[in-house]
């Protein structure tokens, strides 16, 4: 069998969870048995999304073979329970830093290179270089932004070139967003066939049009997409809001876009299995207690909006433990900065069950997380320290339990007396020379667990591997010291000796990781730290109450 391929493309606006639609369509096609992979196209100069600003793209998802990408990898995996590799993810920058290096190695025979067709036949050959890799019967390519971008033309153009070489392989999807102004009380199509126009111009036609809306859509208004767009009315797939992202699949299946996709492609049709999907959307409406976690970060705010995306991956591994305890997370934002200048609202953290440190970088906000950190080891509110989170639990013990006065990491004070978080040593030429540029130390490598800790106890194994994108790291000159005063060093990485996993006795849950466990747990899944963390919390409640 050939391989096939769907194309994700956005109408109307962008963050309307083109992402959740891919992954939702592959998902749907996976559970038939079909082997599914997928690959995102982000439309920017950035080589990788390791220098992308976190509060304008979102979070920087790491593969296990250490990419920096898009969050929408991270939703790919969550979805398929695959790990994604650096193959199904391309910027421009990637593809232009590609063919320039071939044009400088002669490898274009000395011929003129150009934009069309260079650029485009190496879009075409990333996207079947993934196809092969994960060797897929289907490959998602979700296209970033939205139709009618100056930035996305030669994407577009890459598509269309598959879809002329090989017309019943390739399907066009346009997720697009229907508003229904409030002053008009109506579901409004119109922007809709606007996008549909724009993509027409490009020499594509939508096979399918996902259409998201606060509401499902109507008979009539999937009549006039299909009269005004050029398409059967039931290829218009109704995508309303919902509570979680996991349900999307099976709404999807309310409309048979399953067997519509294998129809349309010529694959035999199969049956699906989403059982395990449906059993946890019907748990999770079934669950009626809450827990309410606090998360310290800074990534979230942009003029008067504040966008959460910059810690997807927190959330959603939030969520899945605490879906596995029956519990309905509420997740709460703290701004950091606010806990540095003002260490009296430090006590409304008693409002919390819990509290996250997550990832970071820099100064700004640190202070504030240490305030919290503190309080939470204080007054034994469990806490759970992410990477960045994990280093300022070390510089918090330090300071208060070691006296180690001014103890900080490098990072955030060159001249601290204790630099209990220090550069990695093969960094320091990195930043001298501004290699700055995926030269973190990235990706998957193994942490001894120590038997008898919570860490332990958490993974039922003394060997695990996790995902890391780290430049500093706990300074093994002060370990000891640390260690004499308490601080349990629970995971060790074998080769280089690492700090990964650090904790307290005598606490609820005090636990911090070098790695981030939030980017490889699954909603069927969750990772062992995190079930640790919701189940220590669940569990001082009762004992609370
Ligand atoms: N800034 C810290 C470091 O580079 C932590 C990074 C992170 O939280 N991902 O080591």
């Amino acid at each position: 069998m050939s391989t096939k391929y769907i194309f994700v493309v956005g109408g109307v606006m962008s963050g309307i969870g083109k992402g959740v639609a891919t992954s939702s369509i592959g998902k749907i096609l996976q559970s038939r048995g079909w082997k599914v992979s997928a690959m995102k196209i982000d439309p920017y100069i950035n080589v990788d999304a390791g220098t992308m600003n976190p509060i304008e793209h979102g979070e920087v998802f790491v593969t296990e073979d250490g990419l920096e990408c898009d969050q929408d990898i991270g939703n790919y995996e969550r979805f398929f329970g695959v790990p994604m590799h650096r193959v199904n993810y391309m910027t421009t920058g990637a593809v232009y830093q590609t063919v320039i290096n071939k044009e400088r190695n002669l490898q274009y025979g000395g011929k003129c290179v150009e934009v069309v067709p260079h650029i485009p036949e190496e879009i075409i050959r990333r996207i079947k270089t993934a196809a092969r890799h994960d060797k897929a019967d289907i490959l998602m390519v979700e296209i970033g932004g939205t139709v009618g971008e100056y930035q996305n033309m030669l994407f577009l153009e890459a598509a269309r070139m598959m879809h002329l070489r090989t017309p019943h392989d390739v399907l066009f999807v346009m997720v697009s967003y229907l508003p229904v102004p409030e002053k008009i009380g109506e579901m409004k199509t119109k922007p809709t066939q606007y996008a549909v126009r724009t993509l027409n111009s490009a020499g594509i036609q939508p096979d399918l049009i996902i259409a998201r809306g606060e509401t499902p859509i109507d008979k009539p208004r999937k009549q006039k997409i299909s009269v005004f767009c050029n398409l059967s009315d039931q290829d218009i797939i109704s995508a309303p809001d919902i509570t979680t992202i996991y349900e999307v699949p099976l709404n999807f299946e309310k409309d048979k876009l399953g067997d519509r996709i294998q129809d349309k492609l010529k694959l035999k049709r199969r049956k699906k299995d989403l059982h395990d999907w449906g059993k946890l959307i019907r748990s999770i409406k079934r669950s009626r207690k809450q827990v309410r976690i606090g998360i310290v970060g800074k990534y979230f705010a942009t003029g008067n909006f504040s966008l959460t995306d910059s810690y997807i991956s927190v959330l959603e591994a939030l969520k899945h433990a605490s879906w596995a305890e029956r519990h309905i997370p509420e997740l709460v934002w703290l701004n950091a900065e606010l806990y540095e200048k003002n260490r009296k609202i430090l006590k409304n953290l008693q409002d919390f069950d819990g509290i996250v440190v997550p990832g970071g970088f820099g100064k700004r906000g640190s202070e504030g997380k240490i305030n919290v950190i503190e309080y939470c080891r204080k007054e034994r509110i469990p806490i759970l320290g992410l990477c960045y989170g994990m280093q300022l639990m070390v510089v918090e013990f330090a300071r208060h339990i070691a006296k180690m006065k001014n103890a900080h990491s490098i990072e955030s004070d060159s001249k601290t007396p204790y630099p209990v978080i220090d550069v990695m040593a093969e960094q320091k030429s990195n930043i001298k020379e501004k290699h700055l540029g995926g030269t973190m130390r990235l990706g998957s490598y193994s942490c001894k667990v120590i038997k008898g800790t919570v860490a332990e106890k958490a993974y039922q194994k003394t060997m695990v591997q996790e995902r890391h994108r780290h430049r500093y790291e706990v300074n093994n000159k002060h370990i000891d010291r640390l260690q004499r005063k308490g601080l349990v060093v629970s995971g060790i990485n074998p080769e280089r000796k690492l700090v990964e996993i650090i904790e307290i006795t005598d606490h609820p849950f005090f636990l911090g990781t070098q790695f981030h466990p939030e980017f490889t747990s699954l909603p069927l899944q969750p990772h062992p730290i995190f079930l640790a963390f919701l189940k220590s919390i669940i569990k001082k409640r009762r004992n609370a109450s």
